[in-house]
């Protein structure tokens, strides 16, 4: 091929346009692979072949072209030190995460797509357009929306981040009025959209922006632990409208249809979720709109009674049936292996397990199943809540492993509970309990647990790795 075939400029956009189209479609096949466990190592693959495909592409534009900065190949070497400094960052950091630090990761790489939608918008309102009439009126509601969905998307993912890496309490914050509040910003938001589209002042630009990182940031700081699931997912899909909102500016076709798929399939995800957990869905999006503020509910209600590793290797030597579910404890502990283990060692001696997932344990929706799949534990003896919770009844003995929030009979008992209504893995209507964690300590939603004080229940103190080896050990 000759020199000028890769500096026709021409031929670097059509074939670039069809590149998009292929890695749309790619990305499309790349989400419907990951939606069973089956399938998803493929789903990455079609995920990972769309985003080759697009950078080559996008580079090969920016050569021919020039398209960045016009004069020689200044944009070039612009593009190559963004993709090397964004890409050995990103490298850097998906290699050292803990699993259980994913969704910390996840928001605050939100919030720099947030901060990219700002920054489109501000470039579109500063750089000279040679638009006019209603294309020109298009254009600066595209600027006002992508700098103000941006925004909320920026903060809001930078309060996720904080609360979930625990560096700020996982409390809701309670203005008063906050309803009031967020309805007013959003007011504001419109008019000040229709002010700017008729006289497009910097000034209506630096409030807009203003306005949405103050919105950001209330919206999810008046969120409290329990529903940080949903915001998680509700931000990705934010992230989602914002890059939408910057390939509309940037007239560049994958981003609006990357954009768009990661907006609706977060918006989707989001609504399957608060569904799962009982939560009104507008009612998590506006903020916790209409919750009241929870009581603080830390207090030990009664004795717990404790035991060792020994005496719960014979309740399981001599039981038929054991569920296992786990929580996050049994992520931090990286117990999922001894975990395994002791499941098949139990299943040898002829003993009935299975496990029972709720969809919020952990940290990230499909944590557990995650690790359980990297531990080898067959597919087929971990089931959904919903599938368990109907036989907990007839078990013998259910461990809880390093799991809190997600097996509190004051979800389900308790209508003052901050939990309250929240499905949870009937667990206390076992035989046996056996709640494996270190303390008395609450769960991420900071709620007491009563189970820990029920007569069936026994508390295994400790790392919840080496208690299930000692268990090993015993049996
Ligand atoms: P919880 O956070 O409710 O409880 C985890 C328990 O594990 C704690 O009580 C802790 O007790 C114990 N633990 C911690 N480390 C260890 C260890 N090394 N060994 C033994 N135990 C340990 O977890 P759940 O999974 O039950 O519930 C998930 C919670 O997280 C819910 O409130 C959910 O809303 C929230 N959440 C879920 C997200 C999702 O997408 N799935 C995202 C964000 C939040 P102790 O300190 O005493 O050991």
């Amino acid at each position: 091929m000759t020199a000028g075939f890769w500096t026709d400029a021409a031929l670097a956009s059509t074939v670039a346009d069809a590149a998009y189209i292929v890695a749309a479609l790619l990305f499309i096949l790349s989400l419907a692979g990951l939606s069973a466990h089956e399938t998803a190592r493929r789903g990455v693959a079609f995920g990972i072949a769309g985003m080759a495909i697009a950078l080559a592409s996008t580079v090969w534009v920016v050569a021919a072209t020039g398209s960045l900065v016009p004069q020689g190949g200044f944009g070039l070497t612009l593009l190559a030190v963004a993709v090397l400094a964004g890409g050995a960052i990103g490298l850097w950091r998906a290699r050292v995460v803990e699993m259980t630090g994913m969704p910390e990761l996840i928001a605050l790489l939100h919030s720099f797509v947030g901060l990219a939608a700002v920054l489109v918008g501000w470039n579109g309102h500063l750089a000279a357009s040679e638009l006019s009439g209603s294309l020109r009126d298009i254009h600066h509601a595209e600027v006002f929306i992508g700098v103000f969905i941006g925004g909320v998307t920026f903060t809001g993912s930078i309060v996720a981040f904080l609360k979930l890496s625990a560096r700020i309490g996982s409390r809701p914050l309670m203005l008063p009025g906050k309803n009031a509040l967020n309805i007013a910003a959003l007011v504001l938001f419109v008019a000040l959209t229709v002010w700017y589209v008729l006289v497009p002042g910097l000034g209506l630009l630096v409030a807009v922006t203003a306005l949405a990182l103050l919105l950001g940031w209330h919206l999810v700081a008046s969120i409290g632990g329990g529903d940080m699931p949903v915001v998680v997912s509700m931000l990705n899909s934010y992230s989602g409208w914002a890059a939408a909102a910057a390939g509309f500016l940037l007239n560049n076709d994958l981003l609006i249809v990357t954009g768009a798929l990661v907006g609706s399939s977060g918006a989707y995800l989001s609504y399957i979720m608060c569904r799962a957990m009982n939560r009104s869905f507008l009612s998590v999006i506006a903020g916790g709109f209409g919750i009241e503020a929870p009581r603080a509910g830390e207090e030990e209600q009664g004795e717990h009674r404790e035991t060792d590793a020994a005496s719960v290797a014979t309740l399981l030597a001599s039981a038929s049936s054991v569920v296992i579910t786990p929580g996050y404890g049994m992520a931090v502990a990286q117990a999922q292996y001894p975990v395994a283990k002791l499941a098949e060692r139990l299943r040898a001696r002829g003993v009935r397990v299975r496990f029972g997932i709720h969809p919020v344990a952990g940290r990230l929706p499909g944590h557990m199943n995650v690790l359980l799949a990297e531990a080898k534990v067959p597919y087929d003896i971990v089931l959904e809540m919903d599938e368990i919770n109907d036989d907990l009844a007839a078990t013998d003995v259910v461990l809880v492993i390093g799991a809190n929030d997600t097996v509190n009979p004051a979800a389900a008992e308790d209508p003052g509970s901050p939990i309250a209504g929240m499905p949870v893995l009937r667990v206390w209507e076992a035989a046996n309990v056996i709640v494996f964690k270190r303390s008395m300590a609450s769960g991420y939603a900071g709620v007491q647990n009563p189970l820990f004080f029920r007569e069936n229940t026994q508390m295994l103190f400790g790392d919840a790795k080496e208690r299930v080896e000692d268990i090993l050990r015993a049996l």
